[in-house]
């Protein structure tokens, strides 16, 4: 890009910088962003060719490396984080994988929030444990419990806020401040939030992680994930990337380029249907509890209000009756799909205690919330009237 683009795009309102961040012409001068479906890139000369492979000319060399349609991808989402600097993987989980080969090394610690994606929880235990890195867990909200959890060898701090299915929120300025305090990174999953309403890196995060699957695609058709944060940072993470290879499709970025264009729109209609179905969640005899920080009944409305520019899109409420109950709920819906997936037009229903969660010990799920009769909705972009519609077969059963 011109600098004198960049430059506009740098201070440009968020709206602009997902529909135009990272747009270079080429030669056909083609409107829509070009999807560079290749593996390797030719040269004009040996000379040239050489040149580029020992790094001093610019130029693509292989798509494991770097490919003209993720890179366009990178620098949008880039923009929009409010990061100097991203670099697309092929899925959430190669976006936490790379980080953490980044930056651990054996008889390192990880800190983590314990409300977190289970495979993070499966890499972080089973196979950062292969290599003598251990993690401590932590409730998200305690932040004496993170302090007491950090040792001399504490390399990284990894929360998800807010967490699913609940909702918790953690003070990501405060965490900030306890890792630069102890020289250790901050990686905040933004998942849920999107860029769209949260944006981390601005108060004090390191690192920003995405599952590009989620929202950023928002139609549920590919796979890939993010990692942004300062250049010095992502070019580590670029260099395993490279070698290792868990790059992200060409094709795939540019599925998610779209979805980049469309997010704030999207997620303004994901917040507004969640805000209205939790309000009316809450007011139905047969629903005991509802997860939703949009509710002033949530313990960290406030700080969600803080850091947040809306609550998302996730609502999880628990009803009378346990896991029968909550069957009965999940089967009797007509519209939403039976998935576990989140982040689609499409709203989706779970029930976390025997699926998400299933693998966690019951003390364990009971101390985290998750509880028999819990319901996660991830709620789509239907009319929210209709997901009520779908939801009252069931509860008027109970
Ligand atoms: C889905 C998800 C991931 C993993 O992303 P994949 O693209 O499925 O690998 C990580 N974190 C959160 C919060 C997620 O929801």
């Amino acid at each position: 890009m011109s600098d004198e683009r960049t430059q506009a795009l740098q201070q440009a309102r968020p709206a602009t910088r997902a529909v135009r961040g990272g747009q270079r012409r080429s030669d056909e001068m083609e409107h829509s962003e070009a999807l560079y479906m290749t593996s390797s890139y030719v040269f004009d000369d040996a000379a040239s060719m050489a040149d580029t492979f020992a790094g001093e000319r610019e130029g693509n060399v292989y798509s494991r490396y770097t490919n003209p349609t993720v890179r366009t991808f990178e620098e949008r989402l880039a923009l929009l984080e409010g990061g100097e600097a991203a670099v697309g993987t092929s899925s959430g989980m190669a976006a936490i994988f790379s980080i953490c080969m980044a930056f651990l090394q054996s008889g390192d610690e990880v800190v983590s929030s314990r409300s977190i994606f289970g495979s993070t929880n499966v890499v972080f235990n089973k196979y950062l444990g292969k290599f003598g890195i251990s993690t401590r867990y932590v409730d998200p909200k305690d932040l004496s419990a993170w302090r007491d959890a950090i040792t001399d060898q504490t390399k990284l701090l990894f929360v998800e806020t807010p967490s699913n299915p609940l909702s918790e929120v953690a003070d990501i300025r405060a965490l900030a401040e306890l890792a630069r305090s102890v020289g250790a990174l901050l990686v905040v999953d933004n998942c849920f939030c999107t860029p769209a309403l949260q944006q981390p890196l601005a108060l004090g995060a390191d690192l920003v992680v995405h599952s590009a699957t989620k929202f950023i695609d928002g139609q549920g058709r590919a796979l890939g994930g993010a990692v942004v944060g300062r250049k010095t940072e992502i070019d580590e993470i670029v260099g395993f990337l490279r070698s290792a290879g868990p790059s992200m499709s060409p094709f795939n970025a540019w599925v998610f380029l779209k979805g980049l264009e469309t997010l704030s729109l999207r997620m303004a209609q994901h917040c507004a249907n969640a805000q209205t179905l939790a309000e009316w969640l809450e007011a139905q005899p047969q629903v005991v509890k509802v997860h939703f920080l949009g509710l002033p009944s949530h313990p960290q409305h406030q700080l969600a209000r803080e850091q947040q520019s809306d609550f998302g899109g996730v609502v999880s409420f628990v009803v009378k009756g346990g896991q029968e109950a909550a069957w009965k709920v999940i089967d009797a819906t007509r519209i939403l799909s039976i998935t576990a997936n989140l982040g689609d037009a499409k709203t989706t229903i779970t029930h976390p205690y025997t699926t998400t969660h299933g693998r966690v010990g019951d003390e364990e799920k009971m101390a985290a919330g998750i509880e028999p009769g819990l319901i996660r909705v991830a709620v789509g972009l239907e009319d929210v009237l209709d997901i009520q519609d779908d939801l009252m077969r069931g509860l008027q059963q109970l």
